[in-house]
């Protein structure tokens, strides 16, 4: 071969492997403009979610699809149970998400919080292997046959509100030399939407329910009741309304004064509960006025329960705490909507109520600590 053959050759395997590097660069620019773009529509969602439930259930959908991860799991820092307690009142299903884990404790997430003062830097995501002894909070399930993991901080404000945790099989996936930036950056979209949602999810369930005893308020039952009466007609069941109101509470008021009042109040949302179905809802429509609405239930069977209500209530002494007791008994007016009933729900409604109230006037005219039911003229 002369001296310009060879060169010539050495420019061609030259060209090629260029071509090849090539190709192979547009390959993963490829590739990770379509990762990117698949990151940026999770982003949206998760973003528009509008819910816990809703944000939660597309993290732990999308994610590991999208970041080929064989577990991803959320710890949420919840030091009073109020986040667990309110989605529960909220209606959530945990069991739908065994990927939820509160912990109450910032130092159970197993992160390097260094020295904690004000001005200390935030803790970095843990990258490593995977070990049952450090990772069986954040990752309970064994059957994954996880391989490597990482931790990842979710922050607020430089406040650690629990951690992203992702898992994979392949041993090399999560070294502690990866960098981070990019699980960073996820890690701060997606504590910004729990962050928003949970508050959210605060404020609704403050709006629908009484401080002061915890059970629904009067703007739950106004919107539940046309609901119901909607879903009433539609599968042709009855619903019935109960009005409850203490007896001469101003008198418990005198006697053990305004505080007192408010334990009664408590003790008298308890029993009225205590005799309830759980599709049965309990309002405290203000003052010491009670409604519940029963789901599936004729005039005879809410007569049924408020009977066992007005028991309940009389039953014991009321047990304060600076010692007195107090005993209670109150009035119910009880009313009833015939599936067969018709007209626009808001006025079906009203009359509902107003039976009920009728009822409960009654009952209170004929001496106090008794049911009466609305019979229609
Ligand atoms: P009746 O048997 O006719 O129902 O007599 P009553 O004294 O219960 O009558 P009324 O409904 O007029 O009085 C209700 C009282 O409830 C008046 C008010 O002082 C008291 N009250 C209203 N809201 C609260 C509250 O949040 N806490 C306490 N402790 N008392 C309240
Ligand atoms: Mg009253
Ligand atoms: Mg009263």
């Amino acid at each position: 071969m002369t001296q310009k053959e060879s060169t010539h050759t050495e420019l061609v395997a030259e060209n090629q492997a260029l071509r090849a590097r090539m190709a192979y660069m547009l390959e993963q620019a490829e590739r990770n403009h379509a990762i990117m773009m698949k990151h940026q529509a999770f982003d949206l969602d998760i973003v528009g979610a509008s819910s816990f439930p809703e944000l939660i259930g597309t993290i732990f959908r999308v994610l590991p699809v999208i970041s080929e991860l064989d577990s991803v799991t959320l710890s949420l820092i919840d030091e009073d149970s109020d986040i667990h307690f309110v989605m529960q009142k909220l209606g959530v299903d945990f069991s739908e998400f065994p990927g939820l884990i509160f912990v109450n404790d910032v130092e159970q997430l197993g992160f390097d919080l260094g020295s904690r003062n004000a001005g200390a830097a935030p803790p970095k995501p843990l990258l490593g292997m995977f070990s049952p002894s450090l990772h069986a909070g954040q990752f309970p399930d064994p059957s994954q046959r996880l391989q490597s993991v990482a931790l990842v901080p979710l922050l607020r404000n430089k406040r650690i509100i629990g951690s992203l945790n992702l898992g994979s099989r392949d041993p090399s996936r999560f070294s502690p030399s990866l960098g981070t930036d990019f699980i960073e950056h996820m890690a701060s979209i997606i504590a910004i939407c729990l962050e928003n949602v949970i508050s959210n999810e605060m404020l609704k369930y403050i709006g629908l329910t009484d401080s002061l005893t915890g059970v629904y308020n009067r703007r739950y039952i106004d919107r539940r009741l046309l609901e119901e009466i909607a879903r009433a007609r539609r599968q042709n069941y009855p619903i019935s309304f109960m009005y409850i109101d203490i007896d001469h509470f101003k008198r418990v008021n005198d006697t053990v004064g305004h505080q007192g009042g408010d334990e009664v109040l408590r003790e008298v949302a308890n029993r009225i509960k205590a005799e309830l179905r759980l599709s049965d809802a309990l309002a405290r429509f203000g003052g010491e006025e009670f409604v519940v609405l029963l789901i599936d239930a004729d005039l005879d069977s809410a007569m049924f329960v408020a009977e066992r209500i007005r028991a309940g209530i009389e039953a014991s002494l009321i047990e304060l705490s600076h010692g007195l007791k107090v005993s209670i008994t109150a009035s119910l007016g009880v009313a009833s909507l015939a599936c067969t009933e018709d007209g626009p729900p808001e006025q079906t409604a009203l009359e509902l109520i107003a039976h009920a109230d009728e009822a409960l006037y009654q009952a209170k005219e004929g001496g106090r600590n008794r049911v009466v039911r609305y019979i229609p003229d």
